[in-house]
């Protein structure tokens, strides 16, 4: 007979490794139960069961119950107490915990094992009647809500109205009587809401709660943070179960949560808040207002000295910031988790270069640790300070989540959503978060709450998601209904402006403009340890100075792309550009371009030096010609009287250029074909610019799929070079992003000096996806998992991935020294980079914002193969 499976591991049958199957909260209490540290004694149910039991149609696999039940004994039998027992009850906690961790998002249930009669030996046991009553209530409360569907409202609701009965303000003023009462209100609700008794049988309430525990993994909160967060491939949820301690005892109890380091800044220090006399969840939900750490030394010594040390341990073991959660029972301290602490992108920069300077951690580590895309939050623009002073300030709350955002404020999380997809700027007010709003949060630029602390979950969530939040701002009070919130006399109403400092806590009525910030510091660091250790260039994609200049402060090595088509659009250069679209003939086309060419010149010399000796990289003329021509009637009739054609006419021209396929139709080097003076005017803008400057130019000839399309346009180049350039260096290249230039690039290479891979292109030809309209069915697709992920963000390393391959093997077969470059979207995004460097190209090139995103993500690249 086979081996049974095991189902079932006792916490000292763990380690840290083992999070695919115990999740990572298992894995950290398990581990923590060997390091020594304090941690009530309990067993993790694996995620395996929990893919068993969706794959059996939600049934336990088989052996699961009875592996539960001997672990159960064990427990029963090391503590001396008995589940359900009348006077001596053991009481646990059931907690879902998957190998991500997606604080929030499944469920837990606490002092599970109470009844009327156990309740009664809890008593007896503790002579704490008010603490024994409390534990009963919160236990049919968050029993009620998470395994039996009772809207938590309805138990709030009454706790209220106790509360307002007896005139008090907190729930540590009820008293026992008061509490015992409230245990008969819940019980009710409880019948009255599912039509059943609160289940009194302590082993039926262990096995509702697996069930909840294990459903709790496909409820939409869990399923849309996975989503957001992009979580795949895990197995499911594993379930704990452990011993419970009480924060809630009285005055020498309490609970709180901790960071090893501080996670808005990384600064190294240590950083949490606690609350006495409460229960676990309390903290979190921001009920109360919890009190700073640094608090708990004069409250309990002891219990803040063990726990200082506690967590230096923990985090010398983990080589990793901590966050940890613990409750103390009657001066006695007790860890209750800890895992990798979630930070803002500035303390994960911070804490990454730190750590290696105290040698707990190596340079590659460091490098390794960063999410490269979590670095855009530090690229992005803070408030700018001077506008900042004269702004009107409204209020101030907890710094929750660095950075600046300014938007409409709004009240709900659907309407952030709705409006974000209109395109609006918006921030989620809201009295406090919970995490049912997960996809508003992710939609608004910032988000503010009225209640809650720096561990509430609008902060954690904030943080996670690199977003601005303000959170615990008591001086607003919100309205949702109303769509409004107010602050002294001030009003402010759905669609008002608001801007929020999430470095600050402060609340600003109006926009307040934003700057870039500084790259220096940490982040300087970690930028330089990424530079040794990369071996792909890093360029930008930039047409103007002024994107130049930002991309060199971001340490680009040059410039990938430059599309021409964006100098022909301001005030003058339109109407020119017109004129020679619409002009008789060849003739009047010259005498149109000989107007556009002292604009393209002055454009090129304006980037060249910016850029000094770092290689440019122009593309020719690229978009269908239509694009051009105005299409409002009030438009057309202005430019028809400017040129002096009759309406009829330019319209008759337009319908001309229309085409049912554009951007199959004539453009990119199909334009410099049959127009070959445009090539000659911008040849001519290009070299002219490159002389008086001594620039090195890279001429790239567009949308290539043919050789004898490049032969053509580059005979047109080289005869401009020869009589404008003499013998100064300069380069001819092209784009590869049609398909057949791929598979014909051995043929193109001959003549080519270099390529830049156009994957927008490639990738809209390759899949046979139009940019323009794919919107329409490709987040279908990727929810489907027919395609993993957008291939217009994310290159499809299989597919078009093949094409870049093929064309990378047979350039260089073809010319030895071939430059190879990407220019598409997918050269700055951190899986794509990765491919990049695999494959072979020289560089990478991306918008300005992120380069230090490619510079990274090329140090990881290279850092992974010598992984492997
Ligand atoms: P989450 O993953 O949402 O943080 P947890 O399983 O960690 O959920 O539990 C929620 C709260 O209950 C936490 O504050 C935790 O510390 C507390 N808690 C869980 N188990 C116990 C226990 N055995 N004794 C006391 N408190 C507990
Ligand atoms: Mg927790
Ligand atoms: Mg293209």
């Amino acid at each position: 007979m086979a081996k049974k499976k095991k189902y079932v591991y006792s916490f000292n049958e763990g380690k840290k490794e083992m999070k695919e199957l115990l999740g990572g909260k298992g894995a950290n209490l398990a581990e923590m139960t060997t390091m020594g540290i304090p941690v009530p004694p309990g067993f993790t149910i694996t995620t395996e069961a929990c893919d068993e039991f969706y794959k059996l149609g939600k049934k336990y696999p088989e052996a699961m119950l009875k592996q539960v039940e001997e672990k159960l004994k064990e427990l029963e039998e090391k503590m001396d107490m008995k589940l359900g027992d009348p006077t001596n009850p053991l009481l646990v906690s059931v907690r879902s915990g998957a190998a991500v961790s997606m604080p929030g998002m499944m469920d837990t249930v606490l002092n599970l094992g109470l009844n009327d009669i156990s309740v009664q030996g809890l008593i007896n046991k503790t002579k704490n009647e008010r603490f024994a009553w409390d534990a009963y209530r919160r236990f049919i409360q968050m029993f009620g809500d998470v395994v039996m569907n009772v809207e938590h409202a309805k138990f709030e609701e009454a706790l209220s109205e106790a509360k307002a009965t007896k005139g008090v303000e907190y729930d540590t003023d009820l008293d026992a009587a008061d509490l015992k009462k409230l245990v008969e209100t819940y019980k009710q609700i409880v019948k009255k809401e599912t039509d059943q008794d609160f289940p009194q049988e302590p082993k039926k309430q262990l096995r509702m709660a697996i069930d909840a525990v294990f459903g709790s993994w496909n409820n939409p909160r869990a399923i849309s943070y996975r989503k957001i967060h992009d979580i795949k491939g895990l197995l499911g949820t594993a379930v704990n179960v452990q011993i419970m301690v009480f924060g809630n005892m009285g005055k020498t109890s309490g609970t709180g949560v901790a960071f090893t380091r501080d996670p808005a800044t990384g600064e190294n220090k240590f950083y949490g808040e606690f609350l006495m006399n409460a229960q676990g969840e309390d903290v979190v939900a921001g009920i109360r207002t919890p009190k700073p750490i640094i608090e708990l030394e004069k409250i309990m010594p002891d219990c803040y000295k063990q726990l200082v040390e506690i967590y230096k341990k923990l985090e010398t073991h983990y080589k990793e910031m901590q966050d940890l959660e613990f409750t103390i029972q009657e001066g006695k301290l007790f860890l209750l988790q800890t895992r990798t602490g979630k930070r803002t992108a500035a303390a994960a920069v911070r804490i990454a270069v730190e750590m290696v300077d105290e040698k707990l951690i190596t340079k590659e580590e460091a490098l390794l640790r960063i999410d490269p895309n979590q670095l855009d939050q530090l690229l992005h623009p803070q408030l700018d300070s001077v506008a900042k002073q004269e702004a009107e300030l409204l209020a101030k709350g907890l710094p929750a989540s660095p950075g600046a955002a300014v938007g409409e404020a709004v009240f709900t999380a659907d309407k952030a959503r709705d409006l974000t997809e209109e395109g609006h700027d918006v921030i989620l007010v809201r009295t406090e978060t919970s995490p049912e709003d997960i996809e508003g949060m992710n939609a608004a630029k910032g988000i503010l709450t009225a209640r809650g602390g720096m561990t509430s979950h609008a902060a954690v969530v904030a943080r996670g998601m690199g977003k601005c939040c303000v959170a615990g701002c008591g001086d607003i009070t919100v309205n949702e209904k109303a769509g409004q919130f107010s602050v002294g006399d001030t009003i402010i109403k759905e669609g008002d402006f608001i801007t929020l400092d999430g470095s600050t806590g402060e609340l600003f009525k109006d926009k307040i403009p934003v700057v870039d910030p500084e790259l220096s510091g940490n982040f300087g660091t970690l930028m330089k340890w990424a530079d040794e250790a990369r071996k792909l260039g890093v360029r930008t994609n930039a047409d103007t100075p002024k994107d130049a200049k930002v991309a060199i402060k971001f340490g680009a090595e040059g410039i990938g792309l430059c599309r021409t088509e964006h100098m022909f659009f301001e005030g003058e250069r339109i109407k020119a550009v017109r004129e020679m679209i619409l002009a008789k003939d060849l003739e009047g086309r010259k005498k149109t371009l000989s107007k556009l060419l002292p604009f393209q010149k002055q454009d090129f010399v304006g980037l060249f030096k910016v850029m000094k000796d770092k290689p440019v990289t122009i593309r020719l003329l690229d978009p269908p010609l239509h694009e051009f021509l105005p299409k409002e009637e009030k438009d057309i009739q202005e430019l028809a009287k400017e040129i002096g054609v009759t309406i009829e006419k330019l319209k008759a021209k337009i319908s001309e250029l229309h085409e049912f396929n554009p951007m199959l139709g004539h453009r990119g080097c199909r334009l410099g074909i049959t127009y070959p003076e445009i090539t000659e005017m911008q040849a001519r803008a290009i070299f002219e610019a490159a002389v008086e400057t001594g620039a090195v130019p890279e001429v790239m000839i567009p949308l290539v799929g043919h050789v004898k399309e490049f032969i053509n346009q580059k005979q047109v180049v080289v005869k401009v070079a020869k009589e404008i350039m003499k013998d100064k260096p300069y380069k001819v290249g092209t784009m590869i992003e049609v398909p057949r230039g791929a598979l014909t690039a051995d043929e193109i290479a001959k003549e080519a000096e270099f390529f830049s891979f156009g994957t927008n292109d490639l990738t809209q030809m390759g899949c046979g996806f139009s940019r323009d309209d794919a919107g329409k069915f490709l987040k279908e697709y990727v929810e489907l998992g027919i395609y993993e992920k957008d291939p217009f963000q994310v290159l499809d390393q299989e597919g078009v991935g093949q094409l870049v391959q093929i064309a990378v093997k047979k350039g260089k077969k073809a010319r030895k020294n071939l430059k190879l470059g990407i220019c598409g979207e997918h050269g700055g995004e951190p899986s794509s980079v990765e491919f990049c460097h695999r494959v072979g190209l020289t560089y990478v090139s991306c918008s300005p914002y992120r380069v230090p995103i490619a510079r990274l993500a090329a140090a990881q690249a290279v850092l992974k193969a010598s992984k492997k």
